[in-house]
């Protein structure tokens, strides 16, 4: 680990960092910002330290089995430790290799472009899981409140137009991908990406600031699932964290 790493890592756990739901409370902070996991650098809360590169793979904030009977533990075992882990190892070898330890994950995904395939893809990868798993949780579902409940209806009409439309873009992403749910300008929109692409990537097709993701790879539903990628995304809005897509689409306009 070069010296650079050593006093990040320091400066990290220097900072008193509360994880509360997949959220970090930073308390080095004058106000009381609130920033989701994927949005940090690095460091305190991670579950993979000794890691060989910048970034780690971030605790889950439940148990594995907290999901049930939408999400199966086993398929959270395998997607978390296995697929995000893998995300996580390759990117760290990817950005060793191009000498860009010191990009942000962010940065990473905004200039794609400029970037290898394994760093567009491994990077996309750690920042949509690491986003996702804080965009659910046991007891989730039902209907968001207060203003992105506003912005929802005023956008789509109502929030089951809403959810239709969503639901179809996961449904019509042909092979892996995800679908969002993102701000625009300043607007709601709905759309999709191919495999770990995100709408930050300024290769993307669809553009603006992720608030709500759905991975609709089959290694999220196939355990339980099988084929039916339909039915998983209906029993994932039983698990959508409304309290996490409040704040980023706070933060997001
Ligand atoms: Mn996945």
């Amino acid at each position: 680990m070069n010296k650079l790493s050593d006093n990040r890592r320091d400066f990290l756990k220097k900072l008193a960092v509360l994880t509360i739901a997949g959220l970090k409370v930073s308390a080095a902070k004058s106000t009381d910002i609130i920033e989701p996991v994927y949005r940090e650098r690095p460091g305190a809360g991670a579950m993979n330290n000794d890691a060989t590169g910048p970034f780690t793979l971030p605790a889950l904030p439940y148990a594995y089995e907290a999901l049930e009977p939408h999400i199966d533990k086993m398929t959270m075992q395998i997607h978390h430790d296995k697929h995000h882990q893998a995300y996580v190892d390759n990117l760290n070898k990817a950005v060793t290799e191009a000498k860009a330890t010191d990009v942000s994950l962010e940065d990473l995904c905004k200039n794609a472009s400029k970037y290898s395939k394994a760093i567009r893809n491994n990077a996309g990868g750690h920042y949509n899981h690491s986003m996702f798993w804080t965009l659910m949780k046991q007891g989730g579902g039902g209907e968001p409140t207060g203003a992105v409940a506003d912005a929802i209806k005023s956008t789509f009409g109502s929030f089951d137009d809403f959810k239709t439309k969503f639901n179809e873009a996961g449904k019509t992403r042909f092979g892996s991908g995800w679908a969002w749910l993102v701000v625009n300008n300043g607007k709601l929109d709905i759309g999709s990406t191919p495999n770990q692409d995100n709408p930050i990537m300024d290769l993307s097709d669809f553009k603006g600031t992720p608030i709500l993701g759905l991975d609709v790879w089959e290694h999220a539903y196939y355990l339980k699932y099988q084929n039916k990628r339909p039915d998983y995304i209906t029993a994932w809005w039983n698990l959508v964290n409304w309290d996490t897509v409040a704040k980023l689409y706070a933060t997001a306009k």
